[in-house]
């Protein structure tokens, strides 16, 4: 089924809900870093978990999710704008992306043990003003649970949060996830009715396998319940580097380091660790910076 974010408000029941299709995002993103099984799974439902809050942001210019642990990846990004034109573009990281683990016990991706214990961070930068940033423990490692842990804690807003990567041999089979939260002035019954509906969803990769869009993943989540203001939006995989932007990096390093790599190199790779793009630099350019440092 097409990637699509899919999100609504069943008002009359206290909550609101999205959910998204992420399949050929998780597969782009594995192929782009060449993620092991168990970094497509984490680094997959980070992003899907970053674009269904990135979908719902209104002033917010972008949301960025960051998992860093004791375990064996070490660190995974995500981010998730709303880039115009109805369509949120995301993008992720690993910082070990060949890391992998036996499945667990339930036979599922050991994504917990692969993140180990640590914390989860979060920052939703502004058109205006200072990034929110906050930081809570991880709660399960499992990303949805860490999500879900963080919006009740840091937000104050009960929520459910489901993530899901599935995959086979030949790679990512589905992808996708469900937020729902509760209204601000809900009742108690409503956070109840919530939790009740997240125990009888199924899984929801088991959803997207048997051939749901984003809307019927909503649905099945929504049940019978009066659906408002139903916006669907596109996702894609989508990166914000620049050359400007890794030029101001590469400055960063210093004249005496531009100018070793000048010397050594005839021409120097600097690859975006978001997307894998390779940007390169030739010894004059090298010189430019430093000639533009010594203005500056
Ligand atoms: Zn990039």
């Amino acid at each position: 089924m097409r990637d699509a974010i899919v999100s609504a408000s069943a008002t009359e029941d206290g909550f609101a809900v999205t959910a998204a299709i992420t399949t050929d995002l998780v597969r782009e993103t594995q192929r782009r870093h060449g993620l092991s099984p168990t970094a497509t799974a984490t680094a997959g439902r980070l992003i899907t978990g970053a674009a269904l809050m990135g979908a719902g942001l209104k002033d917010t210019l972008r949301i960025s999710l960051q998992v860093a642990g004791d375990g064996p990846l070490q660190r995974v990004a995500a981010e998730a704008r709303l880039t115009g034109g109805g369509r949120v573009g995301a993008r992720a990281y690993a910082k070990v992306p060949h890391a992998d683990l036996p499945l667990n016990a339930a036979g599922k991706f050991d994504v917990a043990g692969a993140v180990g214990a640590g914390t989860l961070h979060v920052t939703k930068a502004y058109e205006e003003g200072q990034p929110y940033s906050g930081v809570v423990p991880l709660h399960s490692g499992e990303i949805a649970e860490d999500l879900a842990a963080y919006l009740l804690k840091s937000e104050q807003i009960p929520s459910v949060v489901a993530l899901g990567v599935l995959a086979g041999p030949n790679g990512v089979v589905a992808a996708g996830g469900v937020i729902a939260q509760v209204l601000p002035d809900a009742d108690e019954r409503a956070v109840a009715a919530l939790e009740r509906r997240a125990r009888e969803l199924p899984p929801v990769t088991t959803l997207i396998a048997d051939g749901a869009d984003a809307r019927a993943l909503l649905e099945a989540f929504a049940g019978s319940a009066a659906l408002r203001s139903v916006r669907t939006l596109d996702v894609g995989f989508a990166c914000r580097c620049t050359r400007e932007k890794v030029e101001t990096a590469l400055a960063g390093l210093g004249a005496d380091e531009l100018r070793k790599m000048a010397r050594e190199n005839p021409e120097t790779e600097a690859t975006c660790e978001f997307c894998k793009s390779v940007y390169l630099f030739s010894s004059a350019e090298l010189a430019g910076l430093v000639t533009l440092l010594k203005k500056a």
